[in-house]
């Protein structure tokens, strides 16, 4: 059972905007979460064919980068989450050990240029252990460190006075699905994060959330106008009991399809699609896709170039 967890800044904006709306949507726990779908699987990306190490803390799944999953808590539980079944049996925070078992694979794997901070959410780890992390995997050979958060959508406080973790970081990737969760608390935490190289977006593309054309357009130009690249679009992975989240592929296709006629293309994001069992992303446009039935696609995977048959799971 992946628990209900909501911080008191999220609930207050719920409350006050939209109670019943898609904020809400994206963190109260539904029945519908009950249906699972048999194309459905606890690990959707394939994490652990990837995963170094004794505790698997490090994914090595591309060359040129690797993820250091640093805790796996998080500010509050998105009903949507890929890694729900991790969340669900946490294990503590990323150890001493543990980072030094991880620095030294990289600095075996000459190969990896970027280390990306995740889990769980790293910003629920203190600025002072953060800091150690990124010096750390510097020290190991990252050229790169990027940092992926929704801290500025659940809970903005925590961001006050990270300006100087975020200046030791090449990109930080917030994670916005709705222009609602775009506030004046938001934009401060944005502010905070500024000194990073880099401020991106990443969205969950969601039934009920934000699967309209207007939507998506609201989000891209409110991103723009803080000062953040719309940079994926995730069609929502494989994790078991959210199918209630998923539109048909063609459908999420068409909608991207039609953001370049609205908006500038800096502010197009580009719509994503982790291909199950650990075989790699691909962006969903014209090419490299074919519809062999009604929900059924042939994929090539990036990493290996074999063809792939994905179901979907609606
Ligand atoms: S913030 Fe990310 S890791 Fe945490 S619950 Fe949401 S999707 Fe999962």
């Amino acid at each position: 059972m992946f628990a209900e967890k909501i911080t008191p800044y999220y609930r207050n904006l719920i409350d006050r905007i939209c109670p019943d709306g898609p904020l809400a949507s994206m963190v109260r726990h539904s029945d519908r979460e009950r249906q699972i779908r048999p194309e459905e699987r606890a690990d959707p990306t394939g994490d652990g064919r990837w995963q170094r190490g004794a505790n698997g803390r490090l994914i090595h799944h591309y060359p040129g980068r690797a993820l250091l999953l640093v805790t796996d808590r998080c500010a509050a539980h998105c009903r949507f989450c890929f890694r729900r079944h991790r969340l669900s049996r946490p294990s503590p925070d990323l150890t001493t050990e543990e980072l030094t078992e991880a620095c030294a694979y990289l600095a075996a794997h000459g190969e990896i240029h970027e280390v990306i901070l995740s889990g769980g959410d790293p910003l629920s780890l203190a600025d002072e252990d953060l800091t150690a992390v990124i010096g750390a995997v510097r020290k190991a050979g990252a050229r790169s460190v990027r940092l992926h958060t929704r801290y500025p959508v659940y809970d903005p406080a925590r961001c006050e006075g990270f300006g100087p973790v975020a200046a030791q970081l090449d990109a930080i990737v917030v994670h916005v699905n709705h222009r609602l969760e775009i506030t004046p608390e938001f934009l401060r935490a944005v502010r905070a994060l500024r000194p990073a190289r880099f401020l991106l977006n990443q969205s969950v593309l969601l039934k009920g959330v934000n699967d309209t054309e207007e939507e998506l357009v609201g989000l891209s130009v409110a991103l723009g106008e803080a000062g953040i690249l719309p940079y994926y679009l995730h069609y929502p992975d494989l994790a078991p009991g959210i199918s209630h989240f998923r539109i048909p592929l063609e459908s999420a296709m068409r909608l991207v399809q039609a953001l370049p006629g609205r908006l500038p293309g800096y502010l197009v994001p580009r719509l994503i699609l982790d291909i199950p069992d650990g075989k790699g992303k691909i962006v969903l446009a014209g090419q490299g896709r074919r519809r062999r039935a009604a929900g059924v696609y042939l994929f090539t995977a990036p990493l290996t170039g074999e063809t792939v048959t994905y179901r979907e799971a609606l």
